[in-house]
C-alpha cells in the first residue's frame, strides 16, 4: 500500500479575467456577477455606469454575460445611449 498515487496538481492557467472592456467607454472596468441561485447575472461598468442584468442558463459563464452586454449595447436603439448631443433647438 502506499505511495503509488501520484498527485497531479492541475494549475489552471487560463483564468477568466475579472474585468472586461466596456463596449461603451472602452475601459476595462466591466464586472460580471453571476447569481446561480436567482439565475440572473449582472454586468456593470464602474467607469461609465453602464449596466444590465440578464437571465442566465446554467451553462453560461461570465464571458457569455459579457457578450450579451456588448450585444445589448451595440444593438440597442438610441434610448440609453444618448451621447453629448448639442442642444441646437
Ligand atoms: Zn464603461
Amino acid at each position: 500500500m502506499g505511495r503509488k498515487r501520484k498527485r497531479i496538481v492541475h494549475i489552471p492557467k487560463k483564468r477568466l479575467p475579472k474585468l472586461f472592456s466596456c463596449p461603451k467607454c472602452g475601459k476595462e472596468t466591466v464586472g460580471v456577477k453571476i447569481s446561480r441561485e436567482t439565475k440572473r447575472a449582472m454586468a456593470g461598468c464602474s467607469s461609465c455606469g453602464l449596466n444590465a442584468d440578464f437571465p442566465i442558463k446554467p451553462a453560461q459563464t461570465e464571458v457569455d454575460i459579457y457578450c450579451m452586454l456588448t450585444d445589448k449595447v451595440f444593438s440597442s436603439p438610441k434610448k440609453n445611449l444618448v451621447s453629448n448631443t448639442p442642444k441646437n433647438t
